[in-house]
């Protein structure tokens, strides 16, 4: 058996109702919490705002950001047990958490998948199929960047990035030094260009006496660099599918995560998987688990930090996501009518965001259909059906 995260040896049980605590107050906060409730947890959130997607669900909220010392101690005082939503918090702020709460997934995972270099690093140490990259910290590894690995690149800032933001293509390598600036100069890994034929990911789950589970493969389109949908089980074949959530297993195994952890893949025209990132949280890719798996990714997460045994992740039919953007308010409010009224099959998720914005993930839709084709393009149709007007 593996070890688990230090600090989180399998400890007893922590039961209903105790309050569990998520930093962050985004749309992924917000979806845990709604399983902790209901699970009969209580629940806290910090958050910037206090009208925050993750906010508006939880019991209680402390207004700070992620890294402000006397929020967290505050959030720490009403949490029995600390999770995370997105993965820029202080790491030390988490070292600081976990010598009096369980921590879970604990600093290092959280601090490994906060910044593209240490991420790049440790894979590359444990020997996971990476992209070519290198690292860019200086203008002198920016040209050796340029000159390893060819045109077209891409650099990626190291730390903070997004959605796709801070990223720069780089086509041309005399363009390389405008690009960089571009992202201000700072640490960026660069990587080869990928020509994938698709991208999937592997939401996993480890408890804390080092039992895992991984939900089946997802397949997902991107637009803008942003996740636009996803099918689930993606129709890769059994060899791909075993493969890939052989790899997701074993990073969570290297990093000793206890938690959640999503891996990110690009899968070449050969059939071989390339890790791209890792998530050490709940994934965008797995918001259809609410409705498809008997277990979904969030109530993983509330069982991972409760010490409770993992839940089958089956999947109780396959079925499809959209991401609704911002960009679907565009020319006013959606046709909510038409699009669950076509399709009595569509479930509608909002996260209770104010102001939409283009690229901004305001919602989703989720189809489950027994043919994952079937699923998306009916998906893809109720979210037309909001913007046909
Ligand atoms: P994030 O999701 O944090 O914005 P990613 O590294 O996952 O950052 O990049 C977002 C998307 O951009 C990827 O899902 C993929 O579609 C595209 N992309 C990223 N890196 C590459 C690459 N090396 N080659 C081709 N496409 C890439
Ligand atoms: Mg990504």
């Amino acid at each position: 058996m593996v070890s688990a995260e230090k600090g989180n040896v399998a400890g007893p049980v922590l039961p209903p109702p105790a309050t569990l605590g998520v930093i962050g107050g985004g749309q992924l906060g917000r979806m845990f919490v709604q399983a902790a409730q209901r699970m009969g947890y209580r629940t806290v959130v910090l958050s910037p705002t206090d009208d925050a997607p993750g906010a508006q669900a939880a019991h209680a909220t402390v207004v700070a950001p992620p890294d402000h010392l006397p929020g967290i101690r505050a959030f720490v005082e009403q949490a029995d047990a600390v999770t995370v939503e997105f993965e820029n918090v202080s790491a030390p702020a988490l070292r600081w958490a976990a010598r009096r709460r369980p921590v879970r997934p604990g600093w290092r995972t959280v601090w490994v998948s906060q910044n593209r270099l240490r991420e790049k690093g440790f894979l590359a140490r444990h020997g996971f199929p990476l992209a070519p990259w290198r690292p860019v910290r200086t203008r002198d590894e920016l040209t050796a960047a340029a000159q390893a690995l060819g045109t077209p690149f891409i650099l990626k800032t190291a730390a903070s990035g997004y959605d796709g933001k801070g990223q720069v293509r780089v086509d041309d390598a005399r363009n390389a030094e405008e690009a960089w600036s571009a992202l201000g100069r700072v640490a960026c890994v660069a990587e080869g260009w990928v020509t994938f034929a698709s991208e999937v990911s592997v939401v996993a789950a480890r408890g804390a006496d080092g039992s895992a589970v991984t939900y089946p493969v997802g397949l997902n389109r991107h637009e803008r660099h942003i996740l636009d949908s996803t099918v689930m089980p993606a129709p890769v074949g059994p060899a791909v599918s075993q493969e890939a959530q052989t790899l997701a297993l074993n990073v969570a195994q290297a990093l000793g995560t206890v938690g959640v952890l999503t891996v990110e893949f690009f899968l070449t025209a050969e059939g071989a998987l390339l890790v791209n990132e890792l998530a050490p949280r709940p994934h965008n890719s797995g918001h259809l688990t609410i409705e498809a798996a008997v277990t979904s990714q969030y109530e993983q997460q509330v069982r991972a930090l409760c010490g409770l045994p993992l839940g089958s992740t089956g999947l109780v039919s396959p079925a499809a996501m959209v991401n609704l953007l911002g960009d679907v308010w565009a020319r006013g409010e959606p046709d909510w009518k038409a699009a669950l009224g076509n399709d009595p099959g569509v479930k509608l998720h909002l996260y209770g965001k104010q102001t939409p914005k283009p690229g901004r993930k305001m919602g989703h839709l989720t189809v489950l259909d027994p043919d994952p084709e079937t699923a998306l393009a009916r998906a893809l149709a109720a979210r037309r059906a909001l913007t046909a007007r």
